[in-house]
């Protein structure tokens, strides 16, 4: 499935080659036809599916320009908000649509003049949107279509009342999308009562393709995370490494350690543009920097061919951010190895992921790596001592013996 197949106009085309998606995800060849029609949709995706971009460029195709406002995507929490505000702005560039996003907590006026200028789309937090209209800002009588984003966490989060209210002020026909990562007994009733025969477009997360991914351990102590990457990149073994980190910060000031230890590598997160996001992309694509340096907020976007090592610098917060950041390996049929630098205080974080998979991973050390002392990650692991190599520490090699070093199946 390719974006032209979908039904998207030559300009938004444009914007989606621009933005470096060349593929649409699942979420997208599923909903965008659908949403195209005019049909309501109910979408269960996570953030990190697409999901964004699953409703705004088929929204943006069906929104008129110049005739006030004619879509409004409601959404939880700011961040949210700004993040729909940027996909929303960098496709609209070739499609003259105006948007505005408003939300609390920061001044009324500038908003207030954004939208008295004029705008074809807003992207708003429920409680300001409300203020806003009540002050005459904001006109919502001509909305044609609704997006209610994250559904489930706006009930969380109490603002249901809020979207309720909303809903009395846009007119009874209009096109509904709802999207939400669970579709609990709650946003099962708000979807009986506020959309129109919908159709659901559901993804699963994607399953673990643990059989062609080598995952491996590598316990190392915390400052010696990145001369230890720098010397497993040093081999060569990679076409394609994917590192992660557990904040921008953290991958910004990798990226830049890597830079001065001669290792050519580019940086993307969530606190890039998406501009900066593209080129990145693009380098790490064409194997002009073989290293790209990320975090969670951005993995699952990452959808290049021939990752051969995804690398967690830092383990994850969450065993299902371990399945996604693996899964950027082993696409395409191909084969992957991802390992993971495992420090003291991440233990806890690796016993739930063994969990999930149901397996342990096999450790391994870097032949002629000088570790410093580690601490003992776990006795049952084998790596016991925190002893400098070459000193005669035990060490487990499953990783690499019979079967290719999957993680072996826990015994018992
Ligand atoms: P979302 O689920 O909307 O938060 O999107 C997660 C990430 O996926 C964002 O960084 C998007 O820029 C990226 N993304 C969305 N659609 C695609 C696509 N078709 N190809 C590659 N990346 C995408």
């Amino acid at each position: 499935m390719s974006f032209t197949t979908l039904g998207l106009g030559p300009r938004l085309l444009n914007g989606v080659s621009q933005m470096g998606y060349t593929d649409p995800t699942p979420i997208q060849s599923e909903a965008i036809p659908h949403i195209l029609e005019g049909t309501d949709v109910v979408g269960v995706a996570q953030t990190g599916t697409g999901k964004t971009a699953a409703f705004v460029l088929p929204m943006l195709q069906r929104t008129p320009t110049r005739q006030g406002v004619r879509a409004l995507v409601v959404t939880p929490t700011r961040e949210l908000a700004l993040q729909i505000h940027e996909v929303v702005r960098d496709v609209s560039r070739h499609t003259g649509h105006r948007s505005a996003v408003v939300y609390g907590g920061v001044g009324l006026q500038p908003q207030i003049d954004k939208l008295r200028r004029g705008v074809d789309v807003v992207i708003a937090c429920p409680g300001r949107l409300l203020d806003l209209h009540s002050r005459r800002a904001v006109d919502l009588s001509g909305v044609e279509t609704l997006v209610l984003d994250e559904a489930d966490r706006m009930l969380d989060m109490g603002f249901w009342p809020d979207v309720r209210r909303i809903l009395g002020l846009l007119p009874e026909r209009r096109q509904n999308l709802l999207f939400s990562a669970t579709m609990s007994p709650e946003v099962l009733k708000v979807v009986e009562s506020t959309l129109h025969d919908p159709v659901r477009v559901e993804v699963s997360p994607p399953t673990t393709p643990v059989d062609r991914i080598e995952q491996s351990l590598y316990p190392v102590c915390r400052t010696q995370k990145t001369d230890l990457l720098v010397k497993f990149l040093e081999r060569r073994e990679h076409t394609r490494a994917l590192v992660f980190t557990r904040t921008k910060h953290r991958a910004d000031r990798l990226s830049k350690q890597l830079e001065r230890k001669g290792v050519a590598s580019a940086a993307i997160h969530g606190g890039r543009t998406q501009g900066q996001r593209q080129r990145a992309l693009e380098a790490f694509r064409s194997g002009r920097s073989p290293v790209l340096v990320a975090t969670d907020v951005v993995a699952r976007g990452i959808d290049v061919d021939e990752v051969t090592h995804v690398i967690n610098y830092d383990m994850p917060n969450t065993p299902e951010d371990y399945v996604h950041r693996i899964g950027r390996t082993a696409r395409a049929g191909a084969s992957g190895t991802a390992i993971s630098f495992l420090a003291a205080e991440e233990i806890a974080i690796l016993t739930e992921i063994e969990k999930v998979l149901g397996s342990t991973l096999a450790c391994e050390d870097l032949e002629g790596f000088q570790y410093a002392p580690r601490e003992v990650p776990s006795a049952e692991r084998g790596v016991k001592t925190a002893a400098a190599a070459g000193s005669g520490r035990p060490r487990t090699r499953t990783g690499r013996r019979g079967g290719k070093g999957r993680a072996g199946r826990r015994a018992g």
